[in-house]
Order: C-alpha cells, then sequence, then structure tokens
C-alpha cells in the first residue's frame, strides 16, 4: 500500500488528521477524527535509535506491540505507519487530510499553528537554539512524514503559541534588555495545546462566551504548568524560556534560586552537563521523595509513612497552591480553576490539598465529587457554594488534529 492510497476521496464525509508527537527517542502518533476526536490508531515508538526500541499501538478494542531493529529511528517508525499499521485501519485511515505535528517552540514567530513549507521548517530550526532538546525531534519527524506523505499537507502546532498573547510585564524576565533584544530570552510558556482545549472546553461547561471566560488552568503531569487565561487570551504562564521554571514536577526542579547555580559550579565545581542532569532529570518529586517521580506510587508510600514520599508531595502542593493564588492578580475574577495532566485528572489527594491551602479564596472541595471525578470523567468538584473548580481531561491530539484540519479544510 502507497501514499497515494490515503489520500482523501472527495466523497468521503469524514476526513482523519494523522497527529505526530516526536520527542528525542520516542514518536508518539495518533489517528483521529479532527471533528469527534474518536481515534481509530494510537500508539508510540519507544527507545529509538537505542539497542532496543519498541512499537506499541492500540486500535479500537486491540493492543499490539512489536520490537524494532537494533537503531531503528523515527522513519522506520513512520515506514511502518505508512505500510502496515495505518492500511490496517482502512478504511480510517482512506481519508486523511493532514499530518498534524507537535511542535515544542515556536519561539515569537509562531502565534498560531501553520501549514509546513521551506520557510516553516527553517523557522522551527532557528527556534531549536532556544529548545535544544524539543525541537531537532520535531524536525526529524516532520522531514520523515514529508518522505512518507510527500502529496499530504502538514501542519506544525506549537506548544508555545497560546501564550503569545502574554503581556511583556509577564515574559520578560528582570535582565538587561539587550538579552531579549538581540537574543530573544524571555518567558514562552509551554502545554499549550493542553491549556487551549482546556479552556475551550472550560467555556462550554460553563456556558459562557470564550472570550469573557477567566480561569487558572493547571495541567500536571510528569511535566506541569498552570497558566493565567484572561477573556480566553494566556496572560501568564509558569514555564519560561525552557519547560524548567515554575512548578515541582516528576524529575525537574521547577522555580529555585538562580543563585544557586552559580553556587553549584563556583563552591561546587559540577559541570553545566551536570547542572543540567541534576535540575532536569534528579529533581522533582523524584529528587525530594528519594523514592519515584509517580505521583501515584508516591501517594501510595505516603499512605503507608513513607517521609519523603509525603514532603514531596507536601511541596509539590504549596508550589501550586502558591502560583494559583498568584494568578488571581492579572484575572481578579476567577470563573474556576482546572486541573488536568495525569495528576489533576486523577489524583484526588493533590487536589484536595491544593485547594484547602485556598479556602481564603472561598474553594471548599465536595469529597464526593472530587472522589467520583477521575479516569476520563469530567465535572465540579467543589461545593455548590464555593468558587468553581472543574477537572477536564486534556487532548491535546485533538487540538492538534482540528487545527490542521481548520488549516487545510477551512470551513468545514
Ligand atoms: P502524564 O504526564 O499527563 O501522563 O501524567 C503522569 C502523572 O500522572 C504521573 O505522576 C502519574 O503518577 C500521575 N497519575 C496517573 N494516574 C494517577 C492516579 N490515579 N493518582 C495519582 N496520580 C496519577
Amino acid at each position: 500500500m502507497g501514499e497515494s492510497d490515503y489520500l482523501a476521496d472527495p466523497m468521503a464525509d469524514s476526513s482523519r488528521v494523522l497527529v505526530l508527537n516526536s520527542g528525542s527517542s520516542s514518536l508518539k502518533f495518533a489517528l483521529l477524527d479532527p471533528h469527534s476526536g474518536e481515534q481509530y490508531l494510537s500508539g508510540i515508538g519507544e527507545a529509538l535509535g537505542g539497542p532496543e526500541p519498541l512499537l506499541t499501538w492500540k486500535s479500537p478494542g486491540q493492543k499490539h506491540s512489536r520490537q524494532l531493529d537494533s537503531g531503528a529511528a523515527h522513519g522506520v517508525v513512520i515506514d511502518l505507519l505508512v505500510r502496515d499499521l495505518l492500511a490496517g485501519s482502512q478504511p480510517a485511515a482512506g481519508n486523511l487530510i493532514a499530518v498534524g505535528h507537535r511542535v515544542v517552540h515556536g519561539g515569537e514567530q509562531f502565534a498560531h499553528s501553520v501549514v509546513i513549507d521551506q520557510k516553516v521548517i527553517d523557522a522551527i530550526a532557528e527556534c531549536a537554539a532556544l529548545a535544544p532538546l524539543h525541537n531537532p525531534p520535531g524536525l526529524l519527524g516532520i522531514h520523515a512524514a514529508i518522505n512518507a506523505f510527500p502529496e499530504i499537507p502538514q501542519v506544525a502546532v506549537f506548544d508555545t503559541a497560546f501564550h503569545q498573547t502574554l503581556p511583556r510585564h509577564a515574559y520578560l524576565y528582570a535582565l538587561p534588555y539587550a538579552l531579549y533584544r538581540d537574543q530573544r530570552i524571555r518567558r514562552y510558556g509551554m502545554h499549550g495545546s493542553s491549556h487551549r482545549f482546556v479552556c475551550e472546553r472550560a467555556a462550554e461547561l460553563l456556558r459562557k462566551p470564550l472570550r469573557e471566560l477567566n480561569i487558572i488552568s493547571a495541567h500536571l503531569g510528569n511535566g506541569a504548568s498552570v497558566t493565567a487565561v484572561r477573556n480566553g487570551q494566556s496572560v501568564d504562564t509558569s514555564m519560561g524560556l525552557t519547560p524548567m521554571e515554575g512548578l515541582v514536577m516528576g524529575t525537574r526542579c521547577g522555580d529555585i534560586d538562580p543563585g544557586l547555580l552559580l553556587h553549584l559550579g563556583d563552591a561546587l565545581g559540577f559541570s553545566l552537563e551536570k547542572i543540567s542532569s541534576l535540575l532536569n532529570r534528579e529533581s522533582g518529586l523524584l529528587g525530594i521523595s528519594q523514592l519515584s517521580n509517580d505521583c501515584r506510587e508516591l501517594e501510595s508510600a505516603a499512605a503507608d509513612g513513607h517521609e519523603g514520599a509525603k514532603l514531596a508531595l507536601e511541596i509539590f502542593c504549596y508550589r501550586l497552591a502558591k502560583y494559583i493564588a498568584a494568578y488571581t492578580v492579572p484575572l481578579q475574577r476567577v470563573d474556576a480553576v482546572v486541573f488536568t495532566g495525569g495528576i489533576g485528572e486523577n489524583s484526588i489527594f493533590v487536589r484536595e490539598q491544593v485547594l484547602h491551602q485556598l479556602r481564603h479564596l472561598g474553594f471548599h472541595v465536595d469529597a464526593k465529587h472530587n472522589e467520583s471525578i477521575r479516569f476520563g470523567a469530567e465535572g465540579r468538584i467543589t461545593a455548590a457554594d464555593s468558587a468553581v473548580a472543574l477537572v477536564i481531561p486534556t487532548n491535546e491530539e485533538w487540538v492538534i488534529a482540528r487545527d490542521a484540519a481548520a488549516l487545510v479544510r477551512p470551513g468545514e
């Protein structure tokens, strides 16, 4: 089966978008209906480029996995997608109208999603200076997909785009201005597709026009960020130039004193490489607990009396509550706090702890609702006379698919 077999059938009534999310050693994919969000195929290639790469995928009702040859990288996964997996998803794959790519850093050049051409590829490569760990793998995925589907439009959806509405007092660091003017060093923020999804869904749930909606959106996964949304637009966010700033994360430290970096280098003789590994991979929940980066595991260890797990969760919740309280400043009126991401969607404990610390702002958890809204459910977790807190499962793939479809088939 070749690429032409996937070209859009003008008579078919339901289009499909293939969404690709490339990491340095992983490639996640999903084939979905951009209108309903229904997924026909999803999976991940992991440990790519290493000795034992593994491909796992699921189609409705079925799970599969396949060991790939040693060294197999992004191109191999995409070839398999074209040759075997999409073929197995017929007729769902038969009307592919676009491939949508998640790109982490769009710098200041991209405030919206775009159809990819050579100019866009060059601009994404330029932004790689700001995101050396994230943009190069995104480009690998883009090149592999262009090779595999030369006639199908490719669309880039940027994690940073939603935050391009930040005012300058929120995005500038108090550094010499030339660093911004000449090097574009500033806060960019990430998880934009997730915050945007949550925001649009919150507007529906609260029956408010998006342009009048004020929410604080907490995306709590292994990476975590919180965003203040005023009148439907991002006005502040906790991640910065890189995804390291802000909340306590699985293995990232979040906010620290920048003087600490000088201390690690000068007084303790740490190399830049060692500092980077320490702050990115050995800190956060894992570093504090000395046990795990996994919130679920920490909750169960804390319940068994593990002091490190208790401390890690305590710091995680405190930092998040502090950020949410701070974001009442740009909003003044908060229509809802929204929890999403693996922890936000599932952790009864974290939601309860955080909202308890915000009781002075009028938040009172409804214990029954908090316990029942998990595992993909959505809804309100605060009492009837309380300020509103919602749980909304995120769906970044759907945002990417919707943007891609809107760009290649406007008006549909
Ligand atoms: P994500 O990166 O969005 O997939 O989220 C991963 C995080 O969600 C990990 O820290 C998980 O431990 C956490 N998580 C998933 N399910 C639960 C749960 N039932 N209770 C607490 N945390 C959970």
